[in-house]
């Protein structure tokens, strides 16, 4: 990191966590009582991590009558308020706005300042800390600050209190990977850019998945020059092979630089810059099969590196496994369909345990718990047919199967239909720009119906989240033909 961006972290996080806990001072606590051990307390719930899942499963159990602490040891909200999602769109928001601006009022040209973004976001997370603070409160869900440990399967403790559960809810997110290579701890993570409050000129970003590409996206529409090493031959991993195809062209014509098959071995400090060393055969494909089958080592120089490989369940320290909680195969809690451990008084949910670590997910996942363990059994959410998006610009939205998956799925590429589309937004048309934007539908050749559907245009998410109904209940592509545009849409793309 440079001079100029180098405002501490710190600051930040603890203005926002003197915004919670001074919230989470005014919760009214009940049910204590003074032992010779410290304050005990009994409660039928005890939830661990004030994120998504925890506040949605602690406010439903709250709402079936269930006595419930939540107990957070940071700000309130979890990743998806304080290092993601809602910094991330909001950050994307003014990139947009700007592209669009300058496309359309040429004279002004000027990019969107970050400084001022930042405090836009920030402005947005305290009013959500008070928000979800007010919410819980109302719900009758008593918030501790502090560390939690897991003592017993009915007991946790928080500082000098010990609370008895019937249930304990672990619900405690995961943290950015860091990179396994020398050097590697210089490379930052997105819990750094949003505290970011000058931006560097250059980054390096390693990864090819969610989170390098909105990363790249939303720096280098800030003005930074940015450089992507990607150690596969494509983006986004588990998105259908065209739209990531069309969404790296999209992204190299905008000015990202892409580096495909390029091994990060070593990182350096280079008089206030970061050198990254990247191995990458002579054909640029890693592959070995370049002039003499040799790897060639590359070095690019930033004023800084951000690593997005990957995110890792975090519960070691809570005392778990000493009570017989077991891991699962990606490093989550191990839980069954009902979210519980094989300790039977402990559940996990959310980013804590393998599985879609999506922030709608974790909340359905906490909703469906509580209504299970308290409650009146509600419907499970599908999990299987979840819509997902990449702000990125332009943005990514799917849902259902992509074209490889639903090859593999029928078992001959013959019973499987592809329709593409490309075309130009009129909002691209209106500011000068010939991006392209795509639609994709995997469609099972002998039914008709829609197995996925695809597409890299900014309205995709919306659009997207919609469809997802429409593929849940089975529709087919003469449905989609035969219902009336909406003119002039991007999703009329979909129709016709
Ligand atoms: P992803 O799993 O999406 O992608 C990780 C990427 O890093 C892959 O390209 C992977 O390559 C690569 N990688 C892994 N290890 C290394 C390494 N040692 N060196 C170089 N590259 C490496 O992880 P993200 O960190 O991007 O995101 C984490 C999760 O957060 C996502 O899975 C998603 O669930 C969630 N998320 C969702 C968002 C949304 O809904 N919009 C936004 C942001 C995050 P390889 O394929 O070779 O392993």
């Amino acid at each position: 990191m440079t001079k100029r961006q180098a405002k501490p972290a710190s600051e930040r996080q603890s203005a926002r966590r003197a915004t919670s806990e001074r919230a989470i001072e005014r919760v009214p606590r009940g049910g204590k009582r003074k032992g010779k051990g410290g304050v005990q307390r009994e409660a039928d719930f005890v939830v661990i991590g004030a994120g998504s899942g925890g506040v949605a499963a602690a406010r439903r159990a709250a709402a079936h009558g269930a006595r419930v602490v939540l107990i957070e040891r940071d700000a309130i909200g979890g990743t998806c308020v304080n290092r993601g999602c809602v910094p991330k769109k909001m950050l994307s928001y003014g990139g947009t706005l700007a592209a669009i601006l300058s496309g359309c009022l040429s004279h002004t040209g000027g990019h969107e300042d970050w400084s001022d973004a930042i405090v836009r976001v920030n402005a947005e997370m305290a009013r959500l800390h008070v928000a979800y603070t007010h919410r819980l409160q109302d719900a009758g869900v008593e918030l501790l600050h502090g560390e939690a440990t897991v003592t017993a399967p009915d007991q946790v403790q928080v500082g000098a209190e010990t609370i008895h559960a019937r249930r304990i809810l672990v619900a405690t997110g995961a943290r950015p990977q860091t990179l396994p290579v020398p050097g590697g701890e210089l490379a930052g993570t997105s819990d750094d850019v949003f505290t970011w409050q000058s931006l560097p000129a250059s980054v390096v970003v390693i990864g090819g998945g969610y989170i390098a590409v909105e990363l790249a996206s939303i720096l280098s529409r800030y003005g930074v020059k940015v450089e992507v090493l990607v150690r596969e031959s494509r983006l986004l991993e588990r998105f259908d092979h065209e739209i990531a195809a069309a969404l790296a062209e999209a992204l190299a014509a905008k000015g990202v630089r892409l580096h495909f098959h390029a091994e990060v071995t070593l990182l350096n400090q280079a008089n206030g810059a970061i050198d990254v060393c990247y191995r990458q055969d002579g054909n640029g494909n890693g592959n070995g099969g370049g002039e003499g089958g040799k790897d060639r080592i590359h070095t690019v120089r930033a004023q800084a590196a951000l690593a997005a490989i990957g995110r890792e369940p975090q519960w070691e320290g809570l005392g778990l496994a000493a009570l017989g909680v077991e891991k699962a195969e990606k490093g989550g809690i191990r839980v069954d369909r009902s979210f519980r451990s094989r300790v039977r008084s402990i559940h996990a949910i959310g980013d804590a345990i393998d599985g879609l670590h999506l922030t709608p997910v974790a909340a359905a996942q906490g909703r469906w718990l509580a209504d299970r363990l308290f409650g009146r059994r509600g419907d499970r959410a599908d999990f299987d047919t979840v819509p997902t998006a990449v702000f990125c610009d332009p943005a990514i939205g799917s849902v259902g199967l992509t074209e490889h998956q639903a090859i593999e799925a029928a078992g001959k590429a013959e019973r499987i239909e592809s329709v593409v589309r490309r075309f130009v937004s009129l909002e691209n048309r209106f500011a000068g720009s010939e991006q392209a934007s795509m639609v994709k539908l995997v469609v099972n050749a002998r039914s008709g119906r829609v197995l996925g559907a695809h597409m890299m245009d900014n309205a995709a998410p919306e659009i997207i989240q919609a469809l997802a109904v429409a593929l849940r209940l089975g529709v087919k592509l003469s449905h989609l033909r035969t219902t009336v545009q909406l003119h002039p849409t991007v999703a009329e793309e979909l129709f016709g």
